[in-house]
């Protein structure tokens, strides 16, 4: 079976890390076809609109997309991309890497944030010049959707042992409430282990022993938060990789950015895109060869060849070519 995979390289940076990806799914033995497509600062100002119809269509379609990064226009993107695929669960690994300097090279997490509603559903008002006011949407149905997408990730099948709710529930009743019971409800009755944490409580916790948390299953801005106090912990956004899961599909992306100050130089670190894909190939059932890739980037971090970015002399080519060769 071919798998259609839609390819976005997007601005900046994007244009080297994700062509490095592409390189490395090619290098495996599995029957991809790959389909590329414009979105971003470049194609907005050629053409007015940052997301083209076409690019929209082939993300709603593909069987995964692979995304870089987009500049400016990034808001405008990222967001419809991520309706494209229905994503509903925003997944998030933080891990600490042997040879790469961290706040804490003990850490090995993993957030699952929900990724439609709470404070990001886009119902603010500007009630009076002095009020501005936000209304928080937490529904049973998305809670659902997300828990038991938790249950399948940290289930018995897995390499975890049940997760972890964080909220604040003890403030927002209503919305975390509801959240932390139907998550709760929902691993219970797939005989899931959890416990809960408040979320001020998780962020000092975690710094102090990232060791005590596994997966973390939390709303969407408490997990945009915390996932990035995470990446502070393993030594900064640049190897983060993350995966925007759908129903059907799935979007794939670096947490970084189109990082302008290095764009162009060919010395982009490829290893959270390359980490990307390999999240690619565990959501299209290729565990082995996402394990293979995986280990290709970590033995690459730990010996070299490495970028700038880590101390290193070597560049994007350079690095895709040690990653492949260990594949
Ligand atoms: P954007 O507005 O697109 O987010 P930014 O200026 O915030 O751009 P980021 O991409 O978020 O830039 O990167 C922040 C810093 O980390 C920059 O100095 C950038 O060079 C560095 N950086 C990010 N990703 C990488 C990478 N893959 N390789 C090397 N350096 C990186
Ligand atoms: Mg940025």
């Amino acid at each position: 079976m071919t798998h259609e995979i839609a390819v976005i390289p997007g601005d900046g940076i994007g244009q080297e890390v994700t062509p490095a990806a592409v390189e490395v799914l090619e290098a495996l033995d599995i029957d991809f076809s790959f389909t590329e497509s414009e979105a971003g600062d470049a194609v907005e100002e050629a053409t007015g609109e940052a997301l083209p119809d076409e690019t929209y269509e082939l993300a709603a379609t593909a069987d995964a997309t692979l995304f870089g990064a987009a500049g400016e226009t990034a808001a405008d993107v990222i967001i419809p991309l991520r309706e494209a695929v229905g994503s509903f669960v925003n997944i998030r690994p933080a891990k600490a890497y042997p040879g790469i300097d961290a706040v804490r090279p003990e850490t090995d997490l993993v957030f699952l944030r929900e990724n439609t509603e709470g404070v990001y559903s886009g119902h603010e008002d500007r009630l009076t010049e002095d009020v501005a006011t936000l209304t928080r949407v937490t529904t049973q149905s998305a809670s659902e959707q997300l828990a038991e997408f938790a249950c399948e990730y940290a289930g018995p099948e897995s390499e975890h042992d049940g997760f972890t709710i964080a909220h604040k529930a003890n403030v927002m009743r209503e919305t975390d409430g509801l959240f932390r019971d139907t998550v709760a409800e929902v691993a219970a009755e797939n005989g899931i282990d959890t416990d809960e944490v408040l979320i001020d409580a998780f962020a000092t916790k975690v710094c102090l022993d990232p060791t005590q948390f596994d997966v973390i299953v939390c709303p969407n801005l408490a997990g945009d938060v915390l996932s990035d106090l995470a990446a502070g912990l393993v030594g900064g956004l640049g190897l983060l990789p993350s995966a925007n899961i759908g129903p059907d599909r799935g979007l794939f992306e670096p947490v970084h950015g189109t990082a302008p100050d290095i764009a162009g130089e060919g010395i982009a670190n490829p290893a959270a895109t390359i980490m990307s894909a390999a999240m690619l190939l565990e959501y299209l059932d290729y565990d082995e060869e996402a394990a293979a890739v995986h280990a290709a980037v970590e033995e690459t971090l730990a010996d070299g060849p490495r970028t700038p970015d880590l101390g290193g002399d070597s560049s994007t080519a350079d690095v895709t070519a040690a990653v492949i060769e260990r594949l």
